[in-house]
């Protein structure tokens, strides 16, 4: 029981409170060892044949030495500045060994082995300089003894200074070896930090992927569902149905219609996931993008026409040479047109090609419905379709600008989008023609 509680308190004394700052480590383990050093020297000095006023003077020294450790120990952390050089009780600690060596007998007597201790303890604060010249002083100090009491110096004399010095080098040694190993640790420590955060960031993003990964293939479950639902409905209609045939026919065109989304669809799906997994075949080639733009606005004008829509193309008749894919650079501006017109009940849609210094504008402009500017990031993600869902879902698969703005991405450029609700939109592919060029040598 008292065991254990010395034990206790034996640890508690040498780690100090929890909140101890890491620079007052070292002072406080001090405080510790000052507690053996008193209660080491206390018992022995009856035994060491003082005279009388030695040994009084020796346990004034002594008593000293407690209130002193008292002190230290109450004010540390109190004034951190104050004691975590180590300045101040190195300098107390050495006062009072040197006062107990002299009352003592001198450097020949037993108490010069407090000398080892003063000398350790300074190694283990500062390092070499400091030990050696505390060592070259208490060396000195008893060649002054010698010097005072006309003696020759002996060789005990010799082998306490020769030890000082090795004891000396020895701590401050380990003090190094200590310290480099800090060090290093310390690196190590940051070192991994680094790589704990990359790894919680990668982490992060894995997560995202996959929650990204888990909701596409429901959307895509979803949209699929939707006309493969009709087209089952209607067909097991259409076999027990045999009576009116405008009805069978007007069934028939709804299954049409529903099979071409389906296909629309899965051609959508695997373009989005063909160009965002890497494996899309892209067919590069030096393009004459007057050619290519003007193929597009020859299948367009007729539907433009149709839908009671005013069509406008404004192209240069020279245009510095790309290189891309035509076909899928077509797909970009026959889905912008298409989007155009999908989106405009009455008025203009215009296609203007231009240059800009290094790079090519496309736009497509109508003056149909617009998109708010809270929804205009959210056209370009996968399967958002925004605007009125009262007047009903918008015919498409609402991945159309998510394929738009991965193909222009692929080509170096980027697709912009500009709309005022109510008044129209424009979307411009922007290509920058260096590195298109670049990509041709
Ligand atoms: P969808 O195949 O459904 O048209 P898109 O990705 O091409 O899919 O377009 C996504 C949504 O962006 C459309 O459903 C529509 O709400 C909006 N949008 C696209 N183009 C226009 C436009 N020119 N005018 C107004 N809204 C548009």
């Amino acid at each position: 029981m008292l065991w254990s509680w010395l034990k206790r308190a034996i640890r508690a004394e040498w780690l100090g409170p929890a909140d101890l700052p890491n620079s007052l480590t070292m002072e406080w383990r001090l405080i510790a060892v000052r507690w053996v050093g008193i209660l080491v020297v206390g018992p022995a000095l009856p035994f060491l044949n003082l005279p009388l006023n030695h040994l009084a003077a020796a346990y004034a020294i002594l008593v000293f030495a407690t209130v002193y450790n008292l002190v230290v120990r109450a004010w540390m952390q109190g004034r951190p500045d104050l004691f975590a050089s180590g300045y101040v009780t190195t300098v107390c600690d050495s006062l009072l060994n040197i006062a107990m060596v002299s009352v003592g007998g001198g450097f020949s007597s037993p108490f010069s082995y407090i000398l080892f201790t003063v000398t350790i303890s300074v190694a283990m604060r500062y390092g070499f300089g400091p030990a050696m010249a505390m060592t070259m002083l208490f060396v000195a100090g008893e060649g002054i003894e010698i010097i005072l009491l006309r003696q020759a110096p002996d060789a005990a004399f010799a082998f306490r200074s020769g030890f000082l010095m090795v004891t000396a080098i020895l701590a401050s040694y380990l003090r190094s070896l200590t310290v480099k190993a800090e060090l290093a640790l310390h690196d190590r420590l940051g070192e991994l930090q680094r790589l704990y955060a990359d790894l919680a960031v990668a982490h992060q993003e894995l997560l995202s992927l996959d929650e990204a990964k888990t909701s596409f293939l429901a959307n895509v479950s979803h949209e699929l569902r939707t006309p493969l639902t009709s087209i089952r409905a209607f067909s097991e209609i259409l076999l027990s149905y045999n009576d009116d045939e405008s009805v069978q026919r007007e069934f028939l065109g709804i299954i049409t219609t529903e099979s071409e989304r389906l296909t629309r669809l899965v051609n959508d799906v695997l373009d989005v996931t063909k160009i965002e997994s890497g494996q899309m075949e892209w067919r590069d080639e030096r393009l004459d993008l007057v050619a290519l733009v003007d193929q597009c606005t020859r299948a367009f004008t007729p539907l433009a026409d149709h839908a009671g829509l005013d069509f406008r193309l404004e192209l240069p008749a020279l245009l510095p040479p790309i290189t891309g894919d035509a076909d899928r650079l077509q797909q970009v501006i026959h889905n912008l047109l298409n989007n155009a017109m999908k989106f405009t009940s009455d008025g203009t849609i215009a296609l203007r090609v231009s240059v800009c210094g290094e790079w090519i504008h496309i736009a497509v402009s109508d003056t149909g419905v617009g998109i708010a500017p809270s929804d205009q990031q959210r056209v370009f993600e996968k399967f958002q379709q925004v605007g009125d869902t009262l007047t009903g879902k918008p015919k498409g698969t609402g991945l159309g600008l998510t394929i738009c703005r991965d193909i222009v991405a692929y080509h170096g450029g980027q697709l912009m989008l500009h709309s005022q609700p109510g008044q129209g939109s424009t979307f411009t592919i922007v290509l920058p023609i260096a590195r298109t060029e670049r990509l041709a040598a």
